[in-house]
């Protein structure tokens, strides 16, 4: 029997490790493209040349005139998929949602209405052409320290429930999971949310919160959401919820150009695990 104190004290301490263990389960959101695996410009390009055969088949291309519709597009390196990363284009849609990249590409041209009326054709498109260019053979590269950190991620979720991963991408749900799909990494994620659910990236945190909820029935907000990402958008479309923010520079973004916007932490690469996971899991 456990005296009266003792009994105080052992339900205060439960209490705590209750409470701490609430405190300490973290969404994690993961971008994809430059973040966890490198394209060198296949995602990009198939968006475009998807865009450019929706626009060849409903007879628009007098919109651009004759060739002109690819330099309106983006100048992708059309049907050569060996072409290296131009930092330049990366750019163009590093850190934007593929509905957002569209709508930016097609609207000096076409109404909102007619882009949504194409956005199936479009995005059905894009994933025939991602499946076919989007390869390890074709040299995209998963990043350094990536499986590691992901099988570390998966263990502490399976052991302690400390963490719930997931991803937070501007592809849309297709695109994210051909890309995905490459290196095996599918398994790792619960649950995400993607390009084919907002205009721009600060509305896809509230969905993958929303997801979380259903799934947990846990409230995730401020520092229990964490998104580790290699674009000043990644850093932003956390401060609403007033998230955690990891950045890292495998992107087409410096330190100090993601610096300038704030996140908690910045690596240069997530080969550390260790130094990763107490970034993700620190307090401040
Ligand atoms: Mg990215």
């Amino acid at each position: 029997m456990v005296a009266g104190n003792e009994a105080g004290n052992l339900c205060r301490k439960q209490a705590a490790r209750k409470q701490n263990g609430s405190q300490n389960v973290k969404l994690l959101l993961f971008d994809i493209d430059g973040t966890l695996l490198r394209g060198h410009g296949r995602g990009k390009q198939a968006l475009i040349e998807a865009m450019q055969a929706s626009i060849d088949d409903r007879g628009c291309t007098h919109l651009f005139g004759a060739g002109e519709g690819r330099r309106a597009l983006g100048e992708a390196p059309l049907a050569a998929p060996e072409v290296q990363t131009n930092p330049g284009m990366q750019n163009g849609i590093a850190g934007k949602t593929d509905l957002q990249f569209v709508h930016e590409s097609l609207g000096p041209e076409l109404t909102d209405a007619a882009i949504a009326e194409m956005i199936p054709q479009i995005f059905a498109e894009h994933s025939r052409r991602l499946r076919e260019y989007f390869t390890a053979a074709a040299g995209v590269e998963l990043l350094d320290g990536v499986r590691e950190l992901l099988e570390e991620v998966q263990r502490l979720h399976r052991s302690g429930e400390r963490c719930l991963p997931a991803v937070l991408t501007g592809n849309i749900q297709a695109g994210a999971n051909i890309k995905l799909k490459v290196f095996g990494l599918e398994p790792y994620f619960v649950l995400g949310a993607y390009g084919d659910e907002g205009r721009v990236r600060r509305e896809l945190p509230p969905i993958a919160v929303q997801r979380a909820r259903d799934l947990t029935g846990r409230d995730f907000a401020g520092a229990d959401v964490v998104i580790i990402g290699d674009t000043p958008n990644d850093i932003d479309c956390g401060r609403p919820l007033k998230a955690r923010t990891i950045a890292v520079t495998t992107g087409p973004y410096a330190r100090d150009e993601l610096a300038e916007h704030e996140p908690h932490a910045i690596f240069d690469s997530l080969a550390d695990t260790d130094r990763v996971l107490s970034a993700i899991f620190a307090d401040d």
